[in-house]
């Protein structure tokens, strides 16, 4: 048993979501619990370190991902810190494979000491659904407390176009990362199959979904891609906050001809919902 432990920890996914963890928790984005990752795994990938026959816990899921049937994650565990998982991967981070019925999950490694996996399984599994559809090469969602994106929840239109079309003139790169925009969702408890649903429904068009007061949800096809994407966007309302708050006011932004030729130049198209 021991054995097994240290090699899972050795795995280069167990590494990438020790490291993307400890980074968000030095952004400041993840207080206490907050926060969660869930990262979609080959199978071959994962018997390099484990055997996936060796179930340690069955958890059963009230709502049916049947399109993930088979499919293998490693998860964080509810009620952990991301400022601990680091030090104690094998304490904090889950390893599952969803049940051939898509109504369970079996923990396969990880949560030692008896924790389910992150709240947050419902809005994850409905967004890999719906990010699967749209490109194949889909693997991670992760869910995370952008300060600076909450910060300008209170004081910004909520409307998708508004907010998308603000953090677009922030910084240039952002259409480019991001032409097809941001969702944002109006309010709601979290944690549940509702928040899960609307939130899939947002990511069926764009990678990235603001939930307002609370945080973001971000997809990708690696951690990195999805990291880069967030941290893209919260860098983008960083800038907002610093210019919207300055006495003088905002003078200039990237008009939107200058956003179109930026599209073009880089290949992309903005999403003209958008413009
Ligand atoms: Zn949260």
């Amino acid at each position: 048993m021991g054995k097994q432990i240290d090699k899972v920890i050795e795995a280069p996914f167990v590494k990438e979501m020790m490291e993307v963890t400890q980074n968000m928790w030095n952004n400041y984005w993840d207080e206490r619990n907050g926060g969660n990752v869930s990262y979609l795994l080959e199978e071959d990938e994962v018997k390099k370190y484990l055997d996936p026959s060796n179930v340690v816990k069955t958890f059963s899921l009230d709502f049916p991902v049947k399109d993930l049937a088979n499919r293998y994650f490693i998860v964080t565990g509810s009620g952990k810190y991301f400022k601990n998982v680091m030090n104690d991967p094998a304490d904090t981070l889950a390893i599952l494979k969803v049940a051939s019925d898509g109504s369970s999950v079996d923990l396969l490694w990880g949560l030692e000491n008896g924790a389910k996996p992150t709240s947050e399984l419902p809005s994850h599994f409905m967004s890999h659904m719906a990010r699967l559809k749209q490109d194949p090469n889909h693997r991670v969602i992760i869910h995370t407390h952008t300060t600076n994106v909450i910060a300008m929840t209170f004081v910004h239109d909520l409307s998708p176009k508004a907010f998308t079309k603000t953090l677009w003139q922030m910084c240039t790169e952002c259409v480019v990362v991001f032409p097809e925009g941001v969702g944002v969702l109006p309010w709601m408890v979290p944690g549940t199959d509702k928040i899960g649903l609307e939130t899939a429904k947002s990511m069926e068009e764009h990678r990235l979904v603001v939930w307002p007061h609370h945080g973001i949800f971000g997809a990708g096809e690696s951690i990195d891609d999805a990291f880069g994407l967030i941290e893209t966007a919260e860098k983008a309302a960083m800038v907002y906050m610093l210019v919207a708050s300055h006495q003088g006011g905002i003078k200039q932004t990237i008009t939107d001809q200058e956003l179109l030729d930026l599209a073009e130049a880089f290949h992309v198209t903005a999403n003209p919902k958008y413009m």
